[in-house]
Parts: structure tokens; sequence; C-alpha cells
């Protein structure tokens, strides 16, 4: 049979789905989510839905997808909070972590044995933030105690802004920037594209890079992981990426679609 240009995604490994913007908007699920999964599982491809958005535990999002149609387990599902435990627990063993984060976060990193608090104490080690749409100012004001203090500042995500149906809202990078503009202090940050999550992201699926597709919609996040490290980057412009914006991009995205049903048809070598 002949190839097609896009033949080489078909014979992949590992597909990363980043999940807003890419496969659904707040509760919209994309056109073509659905059939695009069942392909991949036709082809024995694996899919792993890889998130920098750590408002919500592995449960809620077992539990959105399948809301949504998506029949995915906990282990398909990968959160920037998942590799900021790991982070905090090599660096700090049992110490005290004070969250910035929503309820079903500080939940998520209990199950992941991290001892956390949302309360000052003085056995706190370091401060760890969230994407916390539950945030308050007495939140602000004890991780600004802690970091001018000196507490190590861990964040699970850069991204500055969160998709909603109406545009966008703040998310962990701009609560972080609050933070920094009144401590000084600048965080260490644990999701896509930071090394951290590409080193999980390998142990995890047990593929190279070279073997893995990263789909995503955000050029400094999804992209700037995919094409930095090595791994096939797909962007989709179903959410934050737009043409103008891909060109300014400094490196090179090797495959643009117009959103998820698109790419499904490249690869079935009907577009
Ligand atoms: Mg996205």
């Amino acid at each position: 049979m002949e190839k097609h240009p896009f033949d080489i995604l078909n014979h992949k490994k590992v597909f990363l789905l980043d999940m807003d913007g890419t496969i659904y908007n707040e509760n919209r699920l994309f056109p073509g989510v659905l059939d695009f999964l069942a392909y991949l599982k036709e082809r024995h491809i694996k899919s792993f839905f890889l998130t920098n958005n750590s408002s919500k535990s592995t449960n809620d999002y077992v539990k959105k997808l399948k809301l949504l149609g998506i029949d995915a387990t906990a282990s398909h599902i990968i959160i920037s909070t998942h590799i900021a435990a790991h982070y905090v627990k090599r660096q700090f063993g049992e110490g005290l972590i004070y969250v910035v984060g929503t309820s079903s976060m500080v939940r998520e990193l209990r199950h992941l044995e991290v001892n956390v608090t949302t309360e000052i104490n003085d056995g706190i080690v370091a401060v760890l933030v969230g994407n916390d749409n539950e945030l308050t100012f007495k939140k602000l004001h004890e991780a600004s105690y802690l970091l001018t203090n000196g507490a190590p500042f861990i964040a699970t995500n850069i991204d500055r802004a969160c998709p909603v149906s109406f545009g966008y809202v703040p998310d962990c990078g701009a609560i972080c920037e609050m933070l920094t503009h009144a401590t000084g202090r600048k965080p260490t940050y644990m999701g896509k594209p930071h090394a951290e999550i590409v080193n999980y992201v390998k142990a995890k699926t047990n593929a190279e890079s070279r073997d893995i597709v990263m789909v995503g919609d955000r050029l400094y996040t999804d992209m700037l992981m995919a094409t930095k490290r090595n791994m096939t980057s797909v962007c989709l412009l179903s959410g934050e990426a737009t043409k103008e914006t891909i060109a300014k991009f400094p490196y090179k995205i090797d495959f643009v679609f117009d959103d998820i049903a698109t790419l499904l048809q490249a690869m079935r070598g009907t577009l």
C-alpha cells in the first residue's frame, strides 16, 4: 500500500494527548475524539492523557472522561501533580509541604503519600502551588510568608491561563507571578515542557522520545516539550495556538491540523 505523508504517525508507539483545548473545552467533547481513540487502540498504539491542569484529581478526570464517553482508567491519566509529588518526595522525603491548591489536588497529593498541609505550621519544608480555582488571599498571604522566609518554591505548571467556555481564567503560572511579585522568589515548574515531566512520561510509558507523539494546542507547553525533547509534535488549532502564533514559534512543529478529527483523517490517509 502506498504511503501517505502522515503515515509516520501510524508507526509511533505512544500518543500523549493534552486535554483542555485538544480533546475538549470544559464539558464539550470535540467531534472525532472517540473515533480517534478507537483508531489508536485498533493499531495497538498506547494513549495517555497528559495534562498540566492540577485543579482536578485522577479520579475527577476518570469521572469527567467517562461522562464524555471516554473509557479511561487511572493509569491512562498523567497530571502535573503526579510529577510534583514524585519530585517533592525525592527532594524532601516525609517533609511537610504547604499547598496552594484545590481540595482535589490536596487529596491527590495525600493519595500519593505526600505529607501536605494547608495551614501555617512550624515544620513546613516547601511550598507547592497548583492551578487553584479555590484560591483565597489567606493562601497567598501564608505562601508569601513561607517564601519570604526561604521555603523552596515548587509549582505544578507554568500555564498562565486556563481555557473556559468564554475565554480564559488565571492558571498556576499567573498565581505564581503574584507570589513572585510579592516575594521576589521564582518557582521550579514541574509540568509540560519541563524536564521532570519528560523523564516521568518516558519511564511510565516505557518509550523513547522518538516513539512518542505529543498532541496539544499550547505552544509554550505542549509544543515546546515535544520539539525540544525530540518527540513528534502535533499541534491542533482547536484551542490556543493559531496559524499566526505558530508562524512565530521558534521551533519546527512536525504537523499542524485543524482539530483531532482532521488528525484522524490524516492518519487514515483520507485527508
Ligand atoms: Mg491545552
